[in-house]
């Protein structure tokens, strides 16, 4: 990367772009930036509709140009920011999201918008090479062999914020990519890890919604529950480092301390540990290559816990992340109907139309009916995440009609 980047140098701020600034992840950013104001500058924030928490956060970090989702949000905004001495320039929808992720005096965006809705705008930030923090695992799983070929192309490091990949992004620096036996993701197991499955076919998006040990966003805590968010991270994980999917493995790891694990050709396995909370990676990604961030989180307390426990992922009670494998397999725009065909299903179980396992049923049907091909832009991947997203939801239209 342009040495130039590399934040840390006296005098030198990482200009940074949130986008998703008022999601789970996103607060997260803010809240570690605004730690540090002599290493980060906040040029640009895109959010959705939260325009209360938006106009908070542009009082905060004052950043030049800020984009929502639509002309109502741009009013309200406006309306909010009146009077103030600070007023940024207000764009509108993708296209404003995209603009922020590109803007001439942005070299760091955090692209922290949930689902297929982020893969514009990061596609954006990688094509205009900026060094990108990416917590929007929809754009690797939809996409990202063709974004990781932009990213070499256009010098733009991403830079993983998934805590796994985060993980495992930490235990390969100084060791060789060749040497790598298996990546080693973890996982909760989700709130259902003991349940029954009678038990499971019955629960409610409430009881989906709890997760163990993370304070994530609600797409993100059902694909927890499903355990579809494995699924998904080993399809992120298999373009992030550019190991097949044979060498990306799965293990169940209740207390979520382990982040995830590198196993070396020696049988040596590398770790990284720490108290499950999102701004460990984001402070790791916004602070590479230079020192880490001094946190003050609270410490892990190994004694405190007392045992640490692995299982094997059960793939019959949570198919999805067998689904995902599957994807993989078949290539092409596979991987991003599945991930479509996941966004309808857990939508819908959101808002309570659909049983739990119905998810898991509408990602296979979505998986068995779509016909692969090869992605040759963003778009591409779009299509497919929505033909994925079209057939979920037909099958669930069919299976699940209120006559
Ligand atoms: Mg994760």
């Amino acid at each position: 990367m342009d040495s130039g980047q590399a934040p840390g140098r006296i005098g030198m701020r990482r200009k940074v772009a949130v986008l998703g600034s008022t999601g789970s992840v996103g607060t997260s950013a803010l809240d570690v930036i605004g730690r540090f104001p002599e290493r980060f500058q906040v040029v640009g924030l895109a959010a959705g509709n939260r325009i209360d928490l938006l106009a908070q956060q542009v009082r905060a970090h004052r950043p030049e140009v800020v984009s929502v989702r639509d002309e109502a949000g741009a009013r309200a905004l406006a309306a909010e920011l009146s009077g103030q001495d600070h007023r940024p320039e207000i764009l509108v929808g993708q296209a404003g999201a995209c603009a922020v992720a590109s803007a001439s005096e942005v070299d760091f965006v955090m692209a922290a918008i949930a689902g297929s809705a982020g893969m514009l705008s990061t596609a954006a930030a990688v094509e205009a090479g900026k060094t990108v923090g990416l917590a929007n695992k929809e754009s690797m799983v939809l996409a990202g062999e063709y974004l990781m070929a932009k990213a070499r192309e256009n010098g733009a490091p991403i830079l993983p914020v998934d805590s796994e990949h985060s993980a495992i992004f930490q235990c390969l620096a100084g060791h060789h990519l060749s040497d790598v036996r298996r990546l080693v993701l973890t996982a909760s197991g989700g709130p259902f890890r003991t349940w029954e499955r009678e038990k499971i076919e019955s629960c409610t998006p409430a009881e989906a919604l709890k997760h163990p040990n993370w304070t994530m966003g609600d797409k993100i805590t059902i694909d927890s529950a499903t355990l579809m968010n494995k699924g998904l991270e080993v399809i992120e994980a298999r373009w992030l480092f550019d190991l097949p999917p044979e060498q990306i493995a799965i293990v169940v790891h209740p207390e979520s301390v382990v982040h995830s694990m590198v196993e070396y050709v020696d049988g040596s396995v590398v770790a990284q540990l720490g108290t499950p909370d999102m701004r460990g990676p984001i402070a790791y990604a916004l602070s590479w290559p230079g020192p880490r961030l001094p946190l003050d989180l609270p410490a892990l307390d190994l004694p405190a816990l007392g045992e640490l426990r692995f299982e094997e992922p059960d793939g019959e009670r949570f198919p999805a992340f067998t689904l995902a494998y599957e994807a993989l397999r078949i290539g092409g725009t596979a991987p991003a109907a599945v991930s479509g065909a996941d966004e309808a299903g857990v939508a819908a179980f959101l808002q309570g139309r659909i049983p739990f396992p119905a998810i898991a049923e509408a990602i296979a049907y979505a998986l068995e009916k779509h016909q692969a091909r090869t992605i040759g832009s963003v778009e591409d991947a779009i299509d497919a995440s929505d033909e994925g997203a079209r057939l979920a939801g037909g099958y669930l239209a069919g299976r699940f009609a209120k006559d």
